[in-house]
């Protein structure tokens, strides 16, 4: 199947000129359509979760999202809303905005969207202590697998994420600076893995990793001592 191209009015206007480096994240993947930036990062849904964080009613932000224009710099990210727009030949006043944006609101917005969305009970243990299995929505399977400093995921969001903060350098630092990342990608499985293991953050995660590493470890060479005391009981005999 072939990928379809992300189409996003926003990043897209032919009356507005982009910025070199939004063209450049247009640019880069142009023959196998993947905008993963603008698509995960930048995106209307993250926007709107902003205008919400800043007072805006449903209603104005249901209007203002259609004619809004994002224009993603290297380093901030600029929102523009008109204050009017026109309607059947009529000039409608609608609530507007023309601002600069820190790259590491977009990522709080992602990591927070991602949490809320995060479902332990979606997990299902795999074949050893540090993999799970979780369902799709489509009923389709992806693995999450535990290391000792990031949980990492086989679904198209997770894959995604990764190449939009490659991407994106600044969004990167603002995703290692975060204190509850600290570089995790922000993917609802892998928060799923933090909630079931009643972590918050990436530091808390990492102890709760060795802790549940030893507790395996601990209980699989009890086994094998045992194994080995019930072969030497049966030479015995
Ligand atoms: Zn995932």
């Amino acid at each position: 199947m072939p990928a379809t191209k992300f189409v996003a009015l926003a990043h897209t206007r032919s009356n507005y000129t982009y910025s070199v480096f939004h063209q450049s994240l247009l640019l880069l993947h142009e023959n196998n359509s993947e905008d993963y930036a603008l698509k995960h990062l930048y995106s209307l849904e993250n926007t709107k979760v902003l205008l919400d964080k800043w007072g805006w009613t449903s209603e104005q932000i249901k209007v203002g999202i259609d004619n809004a224009t994002i224009d993603v710099y290297e380093k901030v990210v600029w929102l523009h809303i008109p204050s009017y727009i026109i309607k059947k030949g009529d000039r409608l006043k609608i609530r507007g905005i023309s601002r600069f944006i820190s790259k590491a609101d977009y990522v709080q917005v992602l990591i927070d969207r991602a949490w809320s969305k995060a479902d332990p009970y979606k997990l299902q243990p795999a074949n050893s202590w540090d993999e799970f299995v979780v369902m799709g929505n489509a009923g389709d399977f992806y693995e999450v697998n535990l290391t000792q400093h990031e949980v990492t995921c086989t679904c198209h969001a997770y894959r995604g994420l990764r190449f939009a903060f490659e991407q994106d350098a600044i969004a990167t630092r603002y995703l290692i600076s975060n204190p509850i990342t600290q570089g995790q990608l922000p993917d609802k499985h892998v928060f799923a893995i933090w909630k079931y293991l009643g972590v918050e953050n990436l530091q808390q995660y990492e102890y709760q990793f060795m802790e549940r590493r030893d507790r395996f470890l601990e209980k699989a060479t009890l086994w094998e001592w045992e194994a080995l005391e019930r072969n030497e009981e049966m030479a015995i005999w």
